[in-house]
């Protein structure tokens, strides 16, 4: 078994116990991204030097007893939207492609204080805009299971990287689904949290009611535990909460009486049928180890996907308006004028992904149209927290896709935005509600792609959606 085999967890233990070190399985991934980083491009930055001069420092710190920590020791990758001091953080755009901040993301220090070894920075949908990581200013990143097809987005450089062995765990941001469909399309784990458990400080907006930062990783393990590492409560974040539950003692393999909603309406005209077969199963045997499964009628599924675009396009819109070419970031080389400078600067930073969203949000958000589009999706988002509400009063978890598909072919989603949007259906919802979510592998499809399974919990319940996973995980090995 190669050290790349290893979870984060079960590495740091290793490394803990002096068997292997910090600096032994930098080199071991950093020879991996050697090998298979020009095929896959995982990353928008690699920084070599300052990955194995963190390991050496870490090391130390282990063998004097100065550093415990549960994931000391263990690479990680960080997606390019969360600011690491010294080093460059462009979100895969142009228009922030010399940004060097000079801060940390709160997410970052709370890893660094645990003894993390960060790689480098993950390539990402622009802005974390896309479902599939080819609206990168810095090249498409390619799925490791299949490398014709797209690893998900927007943070497909993050499940990539685990997925290829280029890193043991990484950090992603989900506000539509961005853990959970790369996780599902690349086989990992991936897992939103309940929104204000994670700080944002540090994450460069998208739609900042809906952002929230998680991890990409190999088990439910090593998902609980960098969880409990990442989620505190941060006064530079207004909306921060904080941990309200242990994530790691939900690491209990038993779902007795757990009961868990099916909505009926995620099962319908547009799943595919393979991804269907293999989510129900997933229900199966979560049965059969002592869950009560009811089917239900969720409500309102139609209306999520324009709820969401209205309402993080809107967010989007008012969030970007900060790059100018004043401040930082890229500004276009000749000018005539001030209003000249920002157009040209704007219009040759942004690509066309990121433009549409900041005309359809100023669009939805101008005087005249903003009572029968911004204001009618923020109702549509009360009603849809309303319809999970309802079911978390019957329900401890609720369980569905998390992609209507298994991973597109490359090229295939980017002629069609309508229908690359339509994929979020699962996904888009649950951060219109705040709520927590996890997505885990549940099949390979006949194509030899992943299949996802998602796990809905209700706000805070981190720990019914862990154990549920972990159960589920688990009778994978027994079985
Ligand atoms: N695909 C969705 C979008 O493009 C979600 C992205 C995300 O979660 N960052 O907005």
């Amino acid at each position: 078994m190669s050290i790349l085999d290893y979870t984060a967890t079960t590495l740091a233990a290793k490394i803990k116990a002096g068997e292997i070190s910090a600096i032994e399985a930098t080199k071991a991934v950093l020879e991996q991204i050697e090998k298979t980083e020009e095929l896959y491009n995982c990353y928008v930055t690699i920084d070599k030097d300052g990955a194995l001069k963190q390991a050496e420092e870490i090391q130390s710190k282990i063998e004097s007893g100065e550093l415990v920590s549960p994931l000391a020791g263990v690479p990680v990758a960080i997606k390019d939207n969360i600011c690491t001091e010294g080093m460059l953080t462009t979100c895969s755009s142009k228009i922030l492609g010399n940004f060097v901040p000079t801060f940390s993301a709160e997410v970052v220090e709370n890893l660094k204080k645990a003894g993390a070894v960060i790689i480098g920075k993950t390539n990402m949908d622009e802005f974390a805009m896309g479902s599939t990581t080819e609206t990168s200013a810095y090249g498409v990143t390619r799925n490791p299971k299949n490398p014709e097809h797209v690893p998900g987005g927007s943070s497909g450089g993050s499940a990539a990287a685990v997925a290829a062995n280029e890193c043991f765990y990484a950090l992603g941001s989900d506000t539509g689904g961005s853990i959970r469909q790369p996780a599902g399309y690349c086989g990992v784990v991936g897992m939103k949290p309940t929104y204000s458990t994670v700080s944002r400080y540090g994450l460069i907006a998208y739609g900042s009611s809906l952002d929230q930062i998680g991890p990409l990783c190999k088990d439910v393990t090593d998902c609980a535990t960098i969880l409990d590492i990442i989620s505190s409560h941060d006064t530079k974040d207004s909306t921060s909460v904080g941990k309200k539950t242990d994530y790691t003692k939900a690491l209990v393999n038993d779902v007795k009486g757990m009961k868990i909603g099916i909505p009926r309406d995620y099962f319908g005209d547009g799943l595919d049928s393979e991804v269907k077969k293999a989510v129900l199963n997933a229900a199966k045997v979560l049965e059969s180890r002592g869950a009560i499964l009811e089917e239900f009628d969720l409500g309102l599924v139609e209306y999520a996907i324009p709820a969401y675009y209205t309402i993080a396009a809107a967010e989007a819109s008012s969030n970007l308006e900060r790059f100018d070419g004043i401040k930082y970031g890229y500004r276009t080389e000749e000018f005539s004028d001030l209003h000249n400078m920002y157009k040209k600067t704007r219009s040759e930073g942004f690509g066309a992904e990121v433009k549409r969203r900041i005309m359809l949000g100023s669009f939805v958000l101008s005087s005249g149209y903003y009572d029968a589009y911004y204001l009618k999706a923020l109702k549509v988002k009360a009603l849809i927290k309303k319809a999970f509400d309802d079911a978390f009063s019957k329900y401890d978890v609720i369980l569905g896709p998390v992609a209507p598909t298994t991973a597109p072919k490359l090229g295939e989603s980017l002629s069609d935005p309508i229908k690359m949007y339509l994929g979020d259906i699962y996904t888009i919802s649950i951060n219109l509600a705040g709520l927590p979510a996890i997505s885990l592998p549940c099949g390979i499809a006949s194509n030899g792609l992943p299949i996802g399974l998602q796990l809905i919990g209700d706000c805070y319940k981190e720990n019914n959606i862990i154990q549920t996973a972990y159960t589920y995980e688990q009778a994978g090995k027994e079985d």
